[in-house]
This record gives C-alpha cells, structure tokens and sequence, in this order.
C-alpha cells in the first residue's frame, strides 16, 4: 500500500465487516474495495447486500415449499447482480459465486467455482434448486 492508500485504508477499515448476530463472521477485500476506490457508502451498501443474502439463506433454509426454490435462486441471482454493481464491476453472471451455496443446492461447489467467469455452469439435474434449469441455456 502507498500512502494515499493507506491514508484511505485507515478511513474504510471499519466498514468491511460483515457482522451476524453479533459476530464478525467475514471481512470485504481491503486490496479490492482501495483498487475498486470505494467509499463508506459503497462498502456499507455491499455489506447491507451481504445481510440480505444471508437472511435469504435462512429463510431459504428453512424452506420446505419447494415450488418457491427457483423464485429464490432468482433473488439470489438479482442479488449477486447487486453486489456487482456495488464493487462497480460490470455485471457478469459467469462470475457469480452464491448461487451454488444456496440451502438445499446439490450443484457442485468445487466444478462451479472452477468455471468462474466462464460462460457454463454445472447443474446436477436432481439439485431442488435449479434442477429445473437442465433444459434451459440461460447461465444463472
Ligand atoms: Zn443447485
């Protein structure tokens, strides 16, 4: 770091936090949020978008209605877009890395995060959350 950049850190650094119930349970990218210039707007933004997914998550979790799954692989996929928008990268959905980790999602993890920003997912056809996208081309 330069010391503008560390000039920055010292005004962001409390703004990477991704906190739950009461636990910081991550931190966003120092290195990403000064290269992407971020402000605390933006930062706060991301981790706000951060909670919304995982207050999905559980609801997902909870879930046993499955002809809602693929409304929420939806909202997570609106918002992976979201949170693009707020790092200020272009929005591109073969670099998305939630969908695989939705509750109940049977895709594979590791297959999926290897094709990271290639056009192609892999989706196991008895995943409840996206099983139904086999017969589809469309990229979630
Ligand atoms: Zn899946």
């Amino acid at each position: 770091m330069n010391e503008e950049q560390e000039k920055q850190y010292e005004i962001i650094k409390d703004h990477l936090k991704i906190i739950r119930h009461g636990e910081i349970i991550a931190y966003l990218s120092p290195n990403w949020a000064l290269k992407q210039n971020l402000n605390i707007e933006d930062l706060d933004k991301i981790v706000l978008l951060h909670n919304k997914l995982y207050d999905l998550f559980d609801e997902i979790e909870l879930c046993e209605e499955k002809h809602l799954f693929s409304i929420y692989a939806k909202k997570v996929q609106e918002i992976e877009f979201e949170l693009q928008d707020a790092w200020k990268f272009e929005r591109d959905a073969t670099k998305h890395i939630w969908w695989y980790q939705i509750p109940h999602c049977e895709c594979n993890t590791i297959d999926n995060q290897e094709l990271w920003g290639i056009d192609q997912i892999i989706v196991n056809k008895n995943c409840p959350i996206h099983g139904n996208l086999c017969n589809d081309s469309t990229a979630i």
